[in-house]
């Protein structure tokens, strides 16, 4: 059977936000700001919606104070996706901005990389006063209550999920986080969530001030480099960019491969 091939959409539920520049680009620009958006992305073809990350939920974001923000589930809705019905959903990592709304989307498949659930879960380091900053609690002890359920997907590694889907183990930024390669009509895709925040670091090979190893996340853009078709085709988690510079299908949503 031929493999699907699939199209990718970039859904805002937060922003722009203004920040420091070295946030974003590690050590650069120190006396400058850079403005960031909150995204989820969305896989969809051959029958399939796969969703890549859960957004922040409501409460954390009024607790927050989060201004320019929609529920991701009010988001979804634009490109007609219910997130109540969501069957796939690709955790990249376990940080506040991406696994905040977990609970929006209850009758999904969780893929995440072992790694990064057992450090979130069970690792004491990640009660540390570096890791609590972006961590959810609410949405953390949701995860750990989906240990031995059915619908918990810990990989090990790189793995397809589905025909022309490949989840990419990619650390650096986190210690477990995972990319996901997606074959389109252009060839390989890949989304990289926050493997990069914005499109330069891919060309600069300067990551984010997010780091938890920084040998490792080298190796991780060497792999991402390798395994997508174009170098267009490589995406960030933040950028404004995702944006401004593809079609927009409904309001705050743009088709970006
Ligand atoms: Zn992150």
């Amino acid at each position: 059977m031929a493999i699907p091939t699939y199209e990718i959409f970039t859904v805002k539920y937060g922003g722009p936000y203004t920040r420091p520049a070295c946030m974003v680009n590690w050590f650069q620009d120190m006396d400058k700001t850079t403005q960031i958006n909150y995204y989820i992305f969305v896989i969809r073809g051959g029958g399939e919606t796969i969703v890549v990350d859960c957004g922040v939920h409501p409460d954390l974001a009024r607790q927050r104070n989060l201004a320019s923000y929609v529920s991701p589930a009010d988001a979804l809705k634009r490109i007609d996706i219910d997130a109540a019905k969501v069957k796939h959903l690709v955790v990249s990592h376990v940080h506040f901005d991406h696994i905040s709304g977990i609970q929006l989307f209850p009758k999904a498949a969780i893929y995440i990389q072992e790694k990064e659930f057992n450090f979130w879960v069970k690792n004491p380091i990640a009660r540390r006063a570096p890791f609590l900053l972006v961590t959810d609690d609410v949405a953390n002890r949701y995860l750990a209550k989906q240990a031995g359920k059915k619908r918990l997907h810990l990989i090990r590694g790189d793995k397809k999920i589905l025909p022309g889907i490949e989840l990419l183990l990619t650390p650096g930024h986190t210690i477990g986080l995972q990319a996901v390669a997606v074959n389109t009509s252009r060839g390989t895709a890949i989304v990289g969530s926050d493997l990069a925040h914005a499109f330069p670091s891919y060309k600069t090979d300067i990551p984010s001030a997010l780091i938890t190893d920084l040998i490792v996340w080298m190796k991780s853009y060497d792999k991402v480099k390798t395994k997508v078709s174009s170098p267009d085709l490589l995406f960030p988690g933040h950028d404004l960019a995702l944006m401004e510079n593809y079609p927009k299908v409904a309001e705050d949503v743009t088709r970006i491969a």
